[in-house]
């Protein structure tokens, strides 16, 4: 409680927002390594691979993949539901970042007739409350705010916003704390676990925008970028 107090007043939550906090059971931040819902550091850590692996390739220059898991009901590690990465440059569409991707191919499956889960739409709405989302990298406000409409239950982030500017990556400067804090009308009140295993995503990040940084492992520099080897 002590550190959720201090978190909060280092954001400066209006003091409506804090009760809301109080009495529901949102976490804006926790230490990652931190048993949260009865999950071990190890399986965040798992899943949090997971999201890396959900590239397309070990070095695409927007690096940024989710999975989305059941930990409700399933003992160990969780099921699997679906995979996300971004696809703004393959589709076009700009608002396809890894974690919409995730929430539509998620939707996709849980309510296909031919999936394994058949869900009416009403029920595949419902059903994202009891899952979580691991994301390898904090989600800007258009995701972060997509997570809350969506009401998941955890939400877990890798490296951080901060980091991303300190990489150079342009964003829009809102952490999802904040989106968090600011979305205690919702209802469906989500925990947050951020910046897990930060020394395996942040490396993913750091080398688009630094020509002296290493790449990923499986990549070289070609033309100044990182390509995946053959
Ligand atoms: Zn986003």
């Amino acid at each position: 409680m002590i550190q959720i107090l201090k978190s909060v007043f280092l954001l400066g939550v209006a003091s409506s927002a804090l009760a809301h906090i109080h009495s529901g059971n949102q976490i804006p931040f926790s230490d990652p390594r931190f048993t949260l819902n009865g999950i071990p550091f190890s399986t965040r850590a798992y899943w949090m691979r997971r999201a890396n692996e959900a590239l397309p390739n070990p070095c695409p220059f927007a690096a940024f993949g989710t999975v989305i898991v059941n930990h409700t009901g399933n003992p160990g590690l969780g099921e699997l539901i679906c995979t996300g990465s971004n696809n703004n440059s393959a589709t076009g569409n700009p608002t396809l970042h890894g974690e919409i991707s995730a929430i539509n191919n998620c939707t996709t499956i849980l309510t296909s007739p031919a999936g394994p889960y058949r869900l009416t739409p009403s029920q595949a709405s419902a059903a994202f409350t009891s899952l979580t989302l691991y994301t390898n990298a904090e989600s800007c406000p258009m995701c972060a705010s997509a997570i809350r409409w969506a009401g998941f239950r955890e939400y877990v982030y890798g490296t951080s916003i901060p980091t991303l500017i300190e990489k150079g990556w342009g964003q829009i400067r809102i952490v999802s704390a904040e989106v968090f804090q600011q979305s205690f009308e919702l209802p469906n009140p989500s925990r947050l676990l951020g910046e897990v295993l930060t020394n395996e995503t942040d490396p993913l990040f750091s080398w688009q925008f630094d020509p002296d940084f290493l790449c990923p492992a499986g990549c070289e520099r070609l033309g100044g970028r990182c390509q995946s080897l053959p």
